[in-house]
């Protein structure tokens, strides 16, 4: 029998999303029998090589590869779940909000106290994403079906919500594990 298949994408995050994930400690064993990973950094695979049936977002929007993945992620995935809270509303990254880019890039290139920039050269290969004017939640940008809260969510809520979705059994996730006071 097929197993669901399951990728993961980084965006405007830290990755401690994706290490609460690997917090699931021995039952990354039992993850592995239940579900295949495609296009991940867990697994490195690059690019999709099949669609895939559950998706895990970490971090928000705040340049254009970012949404050019998260768009990726739309169509490849059945299932597409904002993981922690840059996901869901920015997260830290979006403290930039209220802040102009050309000031961002000011204080993080030419005029912060610990910059040395002598020709005051700011970033500027045509490589390089456009960094967007604020840094957007992943539901602004296309839709998300699934919302797991945390900074980072902790491995028991990563664990129950996916063996959920990949069992189709409906589960009461514990208070315990979605309240932060
Ligand atoms: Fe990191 Fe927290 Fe954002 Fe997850 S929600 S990427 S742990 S800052």
């Amino acid at each position: 029998m097929n197993k669901p298949v399951v990728a993961t994408a980084s965006l405007a995050g830290c990755f401690g999303c994706h290490m609460s994930l690997l917090d699931i400690d021995e039952r990354l064993v039992e993850l592995i029998d239940l579900v295949e990973f495609n296009k991940s950094p867990i697994d490195d695979i690059k690019k999709f090589t099949k669609d895939v049936d559950i998706g895990l977002i970490e971090g928000g929007c705040c340049n254009t590869e970012n949404v050019e993945v998260l768009k990726e992620f739309r169509k490849k995935c059945k299932t597409l779940i904002s993981l922690g809270e840059c996901a869901i509303m920015g997260g830290l990254p979006a403290l930039r909000n209220d802040i102009t880019v050309s000031e961002c890039l000011a204080e993080a290139y030419l005029d912060g106290p610990t910059t040395v920039n002598e020709h005051r050269i700011l970033p500027n290969d045509e490589e390089l994403p456009i960094i967007l004017n604020k840094v957007y939640p992943c539901h602004e940008v296309v839709k998300m079906d699934y919302f797991l809260p945390g900074c980072p969510p902790s491995a028991d809520l990563i664990w129950e919500a996916l063996v959920a979705l990949i069992t189709g059994e409906e589960k009461e996730i514990p208070y315990a594990l979605i309240k932060y006071d």
